[in-house]
């Protein structure tokens, strides 16, 4: 069945037109799934009860299911979802003071194989999320920010389990309604795109009316040492990675926010430090430093916690902001796809 929440705010006007509606019953139908975030025809109180049926014999609504829910000690709350197929994937509220985020997913396990990575680990690629499934997390989140901390959702980040740009027609769909001020109605200043650095999207990222914020994951000081721990390295070679980030058009407020996951003996030395900087010299960014906190699924290791301050040191001693990231959520297993991994293990699929 056709699900009502997949549709844009265009294709749901198309859609009431079919059977003869005005184009405004289009938009009610928006403004009661996005705005208002009902998941059945019957709470849309506007809309005629027979036009309602007429409707539920066509369309269904997205099925995101909570099936956990773990808190961890900074407040911040990761949600487990089960979706129509049985699938699993999660999303995180990001609680920093009254600042609350949602970490949003877009694939169910991803297919670009890095190797300290745990979704990459241990559920490797299922499928792509539809844009209905993607907005229904973002409507998860805010009714759950408003139901357990009274406060708004102000915040997206697209860095939950999957590769945004390997999904890109439903990423960008869900843009659309996320960015509409009739639709979720977030500011482009407010949202962010993480990616491994698949350049010919991260161009079309680029080519949307309102580009959003950008992070990309770096995480080497050169091609070689990349290719060993990121295998898109070897499709999307970093040079070129690193002249689309210079040459992008960016809003004069923003930056790149280029990420770099320090792993203890492999890309953490003064020497890499320094191989970075050479590297991103002209990129308008700043950069977050992650201290990879291991994981049953790789077998790399913790930085010390002296090679990360001399690392961040390093870059900001050069005009760097470098921040060491603080890791929201992380006793509740933060990295991507760890919980997801977890559910899959018990239901004993591989
Ligand atoms: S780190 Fe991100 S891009 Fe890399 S495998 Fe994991 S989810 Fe995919």
């Amino acid at each position: 069945m056709n699900r009502i929440d997949d549709l844009s705010a265009a294709g749901l006007v198309s859609a009431v037109q079919s059977y003869g509606e005005p184009a405004f019953r289009g938009r009610q139908l928006y403004s009661w799934i996005f705005k208002a975030g009902v998941s059945s025809f019957g709470e849309m109180t506007n809309i005629s009860k027979s036009f309602r049926e007429i409707l539920s014999e066509d369309y269904g609504f997205t099925v995101l299911e909570e099936v956990k829910r773990t808190v961890s000690g900074d407040g911040s709350v990761k949600f487990l979802f089960r979706l129509e197929d049985g699938e699993a994937v999660e999303s995180v509220l990001l609680v920093d003071g009254s600042r609350m985020s949602g970490c949003i997913s877009t694939q169910v396990g991803c297919r670009m194989g890095c190797r300290f990575c745990a979704t990459a680990g241990a559920v490797g690629f299922r499928r792509n999320l539809t844009s209905g499934e993607i907005l229904r997390q973002i409507i998860h989140l805010r009714k759950a920010a408003d139901a357990l901390f009274g406060e708004r959702l102000g915040n997206l980040v697209f860095m939950g389990m999957g590769e945004p740009l390997d999904n890109m027609a439903n990423l960008k769909k869900a843009l659309s309604v996320a960015l509409d001020e009739e639709g979720l109605g977030f500011s482009h200043r407010r949202i962010t795109v993480s990616t491994c650095g698949l350049t010919d999207g991260i161009k079309e990222l680029f080519e949307m009316p309102s580009p959003v914020n950008l992070a990309v994951s770096v995480n080497a000081p050169s091609q070689k040492a990349r290719a060993a721990i990121m295998p898109v390295s070897l499709k999307y070679p970093l040079a070129s990675l690193m002249d689309t980030l210079k040459n992008l058009e960016l809003d004069r407020r923003k930056r790149i926010t280029l990420e770099y996951v320090l792993l203890g003996g492999v890309n953490d030395s003064l020497e890499d430090a320094a191989g970075f900087l050479k590297l991103i010299k002209g990129v308008r960014a700043k950069v977050n430093l992650i201290i990879y906190n291991g994981s049953k699924y790789s077998d790399f290791k913790s930085p010390s916690e002296d090679s990360v301050l001399k690392f961040q040191e390093y870059l900001v001693k050069n005009n760097v902001s470098a921040f060491i990231r603080k890791r929201l959520g992380s006793d509740i297993e933060g990295a991507c796809g760890q919980l997801a991994a977890g559910y899959k293990g018990r239901r004993g699929d591989s």
